[in-house]
């Protein structure tokens, strides 16, 4: 039934969930054992560190125990000195030939240098294209005869592995150049009619706006779908009303990360969070830790932790107790709309965003997404002002652009604000306002934090 998530592989929906997790530490086993002995300058130098050996992790609960053995900064350095000293870019925690490396993709690099976390071998690739297929023909009810306008605004470069998925389901897939601007693409689109659309939220919102004023209705497409992936979205209720309501069709939001924790939310008005359907490919919603103190958090149901990361499947450049910096807020219970028995998530925010304000934890994007509800009164661009390092501090202040005209109803919009963001994030933030398009709007996402130390 299309929207009904279920499981990837297919004898997983025959386990329960006692047997899935054996399952996945039989995996883990061999997993560790894999990466261990194909990477004695990472891994084994991990493993060591700490004073544990491969044999010592047998279950889930034992992984847990585990420190941290890389984040994005370790995995940049490591990428760094493989480079420099075998002249490849795969890190010294590859754990195949790098010539065995058949694909890749990756961030471009927004804070540094490129890196390739999306490093396929052969196995890889098909593996990850099969979840991906099976998400489209099974999942989502997509397949021969679709046509999938693909269109990003990091362009291909960091969503190009979707694609062999996408045409392992019998789709084509129509990859549009973002560059090429919103009159061309909706040109293509009048011309290749697609009949669904993989995309993130800003462009899905932006294009609803624009298409109106091309006097195109954006119903008239007919997309079946849309399919939103890297920003949060989906999660914020007046937006996917707004997007479902303006396209006529259902918004679905993606997640996988160089396909980590592939999950896909379903069939459903209300945003019951990302699913987690490939559930034998890696250990992730199961090791959530304090974002803080990195040490383990139970798991319950409306846990907020942050998600390490251990391949079960990989080959090329896998992770081991990988600490992503993603926040999130984990479910446990059954799926109230499609009844998924497995873990589902809602993003919360990103670990190095977080601020505590008087012992309240709090995430930039949340303030932002907040703010955000108050447009028109404000333009929806703020920064949120620190004054030292430290994450924690005693007072909230963030410097907001008004709207054009509401010059003179600064005091009762800064109210507003406080009396919004009290509500919801319980914390009330201190105001300066500074004038509309007052504040950078880099072509990539604008910071959230302006340092004045
Ligand atoms: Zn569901």
């Amino acid at each position: 039934m299309k929207g009904k998530v279920r499981f990837w592989p297919e004898e997983l929906n025959n386990m329960g969930f006692e047997q899935r997790k054996e399952h996945k530490e039989r995996l883990m086993r061999e997993s560790i054992k894999y990466m261990y002995d194909n990477s004695p300058e990472y891994y084994q130098v991990c493993f060591k560190e700490c004073g544990a050996e491969p044999g010592d992790i047998k279950t889930i609960e034992d992984l847990r125990k585990l420190p941290i053995f890389m984040d994005k900064d370790r995995e940049r350095q490591s990428m760094e000195t493989s480079l420099e000293k075998y002249g490849h870019p795969f890190g010294l925690h590859v754990c195949c030939d790098p010539a065995d490396i058949i694909s890749t993709g990756g961030t471009a690099g927004t804070t540094g240098h490129p890196t390739y976390p999306y490093s396929q071998t052969q196995e890889d690739f098909d593996l990850a294209a099969e979840a991906v297929a099976f998400m489209h023909n099974e999942i989502l009810g997509l397949g021969r005869g679709d046509r999938a306008f693909f269109l990003f605004p990091l362009g291909v470069y960091a969503t190009s592995t979707l694609l062999p998925g996408i045409q392992k389901a019998g789709i084509l897939p129509l990859p549009i150049e973002i560059r090429l601007g919103p009159q061309v693409a909706m040109e293509l689109v009048k011309w290749t009619k697609p009949t669904f659309w993989w995309t993130g939220a800003a462009i899905v919102d932006f294009y609803l706006e624009g298409l109106k004023k091309m006097g195109i209705d954006p119903k008239d497409f007919g997309f079946k779908c849309i399919i939103l992936t890297g920003e949060i979205g989906c999660g914020i209720p007046e937006l996917k009303k707004k997007v479902e309501e303006g396209y006529g069709c259902r918004w679905y939001d993606f997640w996988g990360p160089s396909f980590t924790s592939i999950s896909i939310s379903c069939d459903s008005d209300e945003y019951y969070g990302l699913h987690n359907f490939a559930a034998d490919i890696d250990i992730c919603y199961e090791d959530l830790v304090d974002p803080e103190t990195k040490e383990p958090i139970e798991l319950k149901e409306g846990a907020v932790g942050e998600i390490i990361v251990t391949h079960l499947r990989k080959k090329a450049s896998p992770y081991l107790k990988y600490a992503t910096g993603d926040v999130v807020e984990l479910f446990t219970s059954e799926c109230p709309a499609c009844g998924f028995k497995g873990y589902r998530i809602k993003p919360v925010g990103r670990s190095d965003d977080m601020l505590t304000v008087k012992g309240v934890n709090v995430f930039g994007g949340a303030i932002l997404r907040t703010l955000q509800k108050l447009v028109p009164k404000v333009t929806g661009h703020m920064r949120i002002i620190k004054e030292d390092p430290s994450h924690r501090i005693t007072k909230l202040k963030l410097r907001v652009e008004y709207a054009a005209g509401m010059e003179d109803k600064l005091d009762d919009l800064a109210n507003e604000i406080r009396q919004v963001m009290k509500t919801e994030l319980r914390v009330s933030p201190e105001i300066e306002w500074t004038a509309p398009e007052s504040l950078d709007r880099p072509a990539r996402k604008p910071p959230l934090f302006e340092k004045r130390y």
